[in-house]
């Protein structure tokens, strides 16, 4: 794409009304645009990197044999006052023309929405098991929503229910949606612990989440130095300082970030809906049901809290918006080497623009794209000036050479 295009700009202060880092960096950026408090507008370069985190989530998801769909975002009151969650105080309710009261809420989550889909189709044990994700919307009136991504009042989620005969075969698929959650957030390049939890609003059970070490977390998490276990503060049984429950190694107290999270939900949702099976004796049981999240734009808001300096951005390249930022100063090539990027199947960010060179110099350096290629007077025919954006040398190699840098790293 060519920079001249893009609608957007790039900024050189942060916004005054911005605290959190990643917030001011992906506004500066030209990622977000933030609408009100805890609402983002995602812009062409920031749609770019959703969608990147989103095709890794599908990938594994789809491993798991997830189905996609996508479900309906206003949700008449009957679902959530079938659970007893119509007054869960984060949920958003509609009062829709002259009504007093509200009659609708808008999604927060979709437990009470899928069981009540699944009632239609499930009925023998034959049917099952099966699961099914959405990447959704979700609105939540969060009080505090000073962390930019990482807690929006609206917020991308990617959101995966599962239903079962028993227990057993819901903690097998559970234990394999561990997996492919630890997949997605190495993908994004990200180290998150496994860690034991409390229900919430969504079941009694224990849950596992996926937490992020991180000096902006809001959870605190004990984390064994030897064997990885980790146990939110609010279930732990050991304090910092304590020894772990599972191999007695030392444990180490951390700030984190909750980047997913597991629940097996027992039959609370498929009670409520009646959905019921019959076994291979003809017998009536209840569906056992999981759910499992993935804040989609969290995500976003915490690749930038870890991979950053005081420039910019630094995306990991499986999440980038492009993987070549071209810079053309004056008298080089840059109409010629960005088409030959092109066609070689670069994505490619091409800096056409009219600005000075330390203008497109900073600019590379805020938007945080991992490879950056400079073609001007002082590069000769065929050659760029390349250097990734953690890396502070660059040096100049042929265009073809770049291209397979670019895309073999
Ligand atoms: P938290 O404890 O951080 O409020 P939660 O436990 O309420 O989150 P879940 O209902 O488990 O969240 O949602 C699944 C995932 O969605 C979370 O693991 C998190 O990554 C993401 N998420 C939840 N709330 C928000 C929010 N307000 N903004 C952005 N992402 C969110
Ligand atoms: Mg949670």
């Amino acid at each position: 794409m060519r920079q001249s295009h893009l609608f957007t700009k790039t900024e050189k202060s942060a916004p005054k009304d911005e605290v959190a880092l990643n917030a001011q960096l992906l506004t500066r950026a030209g990622y977000i645009y933030k609408n009100s408090a805890g609402v983002y507008s995602f812009l062409p370069l920031g749609w770019q990197v959703i969608k990147n985190i989103s095709a890794i989530a599908r990938e594994e998801m789809d491993a798991i044999g997830g189905q996609e769909m996508l479900m309906s975002a206003l949700h008449d009151k009957h679902y959530l006052q079938a659970t007893g969650r119509w007054d869960v105080d984060v949920v958003y309710k509609v009062i829709a023309g002259d009504d007093k009261e509200p009659a609708a809420n808008i999604s927060w989550t979709h437990e009470e929405i899928l069981a009540e889909i699944a009632t239609k189709y499930i009925h023998s044990y034959k049917d099952l098991p099966f699961a099914a994700y959405q990447i959704q919307t979700k609105f939540r009136h969060e009080p505090r929503a000073k962390s930019g991504l990482l807690r929006g009042r609206e917020f991308l989620m990617k959101d995966l229910y599962s239903f079962h005969v028993s227990e057993d075969d819901l903690y097998r698929y559970y234990d394999r949606v561990a997996k492919a959650y630890a997949n997605v957030f190495a993908r994004c390049g990200l180290k998150a612990y496994y860690t034991l939890a409390a229900g919430g609003e969504f079941t009694v059970s224990n849950t596992h989440e996926f937490q992020v070490e991180s000096p902006v977390g809001e959870d605190t998490v004990y984390v064994c130095t030897q064997c990885e276990y980790a146990e939110n503060k609010e279930v732990s049984k050991a304090a910092d300082g304590g020894a772990c429950p599972k191999c007695g190694g030392a444990v180490r107290e951390i700030k984190a970030v909750e980047v997913g999270n597991i629940f097996p939900l027992g039959t609370k949702y498929a009670k409520a809906f009646g959905l019921a099976f019959t076994d291979e004796k003809g017998e009536a049981h209840d569906v056992v049901m999981g759910s499992y999240g993935i804040g989609i734009s969290r995500l976003m808001g915490v690749i930038v809290e870890q991979y950053h300096d005081e420039k910019g951005i630094a995306w990991p390249s499986a999440v980038a918006p492009f993987h070549a930022h071209l810079l053309g100063l004056r008298g080089g090539d840059g109409d010629g080497i960005y088409a030959t990027l092109q066609k070689a199947g670069v994505k490619v960010l091409y800096d056409d623009r009219e600005a000075t060179p330390g203008e497109k110099f900073a600019d590379a350096d805020l938007i945080g794209i991992p490879w950056r290629l400079v073609t001007g007077a002082k590069t000769g025919a065929g050659t760029v000036e390349i250097k990734r954006r953690i890396d502070s040398e660059s040096r100049t190699v042929s265009v073809e050479e770049a291209i397979t840098l670019i895309t073999t790293h």
